[in-house]
């Protein structure tokens, strides 16, 4: 949805806030015990991440009638402030994500997992930015190939590149775009 300015950078502040809280949370609880079944599942959050940033785009943004109307404000004006209010964002992380594994498994592994995602969801959120806000010649080759790769999706006639911080995803399902044009099934 179309945010304010203040309401779209408040991401880049409110989830290391919100991460470095929770890591505090469990830390202090567990006293350092669990540390590597938490660093594991704050692995396996950031992968999972990935994965829902390519379903999440391909899916529901660009299928599903409740949200695909907001993302193609971003499609329509690349450069606009859209996003998703941090609270937002924040309570389903905590409701898909943490209560759910807090429920089936441990706090601790609840908490690796959602600073995980929380994580890859904050690095989603800069990488993107940088992609539309930042000029070619100031920016990184890493990111210059991440802008090439994500300007495909905008500006391709064919529906692909949905995944933005990693094209993992799009070689597997198939929905790569190569450099000219064509949607290919493999690097
Ligand atoms: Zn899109
Ligand atoms: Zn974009």
């Amino acid at each position: 949805m179309q945010l304010s300015k203040f309401s779209y950078y408040s991401d880049f502040v409110v989830y290391p806030v919100v991460v470095i809280g929770l890591a505090a949370v469990n830390f202090s609880h567990y006293a350092g015990h669990g540390a590597r079944d938490w660093a594991g599942a704050c692995l396996a959050g950031l992968v999972l991440w990935t994965l829902l940033e390519y379903v999440l785009h391909r899916i529901a943004l660009h299928h599903m009638p409740v949200f695909s109307p907001m993302h193609s404000l971003h499609h329509g004006a690349p450069l606009d402030f859209i996003g998703t209010p941090s609270w937002v964002s924040v309570t389903v992380w905590l409701g898909v994500i943490f209560l759910p594994a807090w429920w089936w498994g441990s706090f601790n592994i609840a908490n690796g997992l959602t600073v995980g995602v929380m994580l890859g969801y904050w690095w989603y959120g800069y990488v993107h930015h940088v992609i539309h806000h930042h000029a070619r010649n100031t920016s990184s080759a890493y990111f210059n190939e991440l802008r090439a790769w994500h300007m495909r999706h905008h500006h391709s006639p064919k529906r692909g590149n949905f995944g933005v911080t990693t094209p993992l995803w799009d070689y597997v399902f198939g929905t790569a775009i190569s450099a000219r044009g064509k949607v290919t099934v493999s690097p």
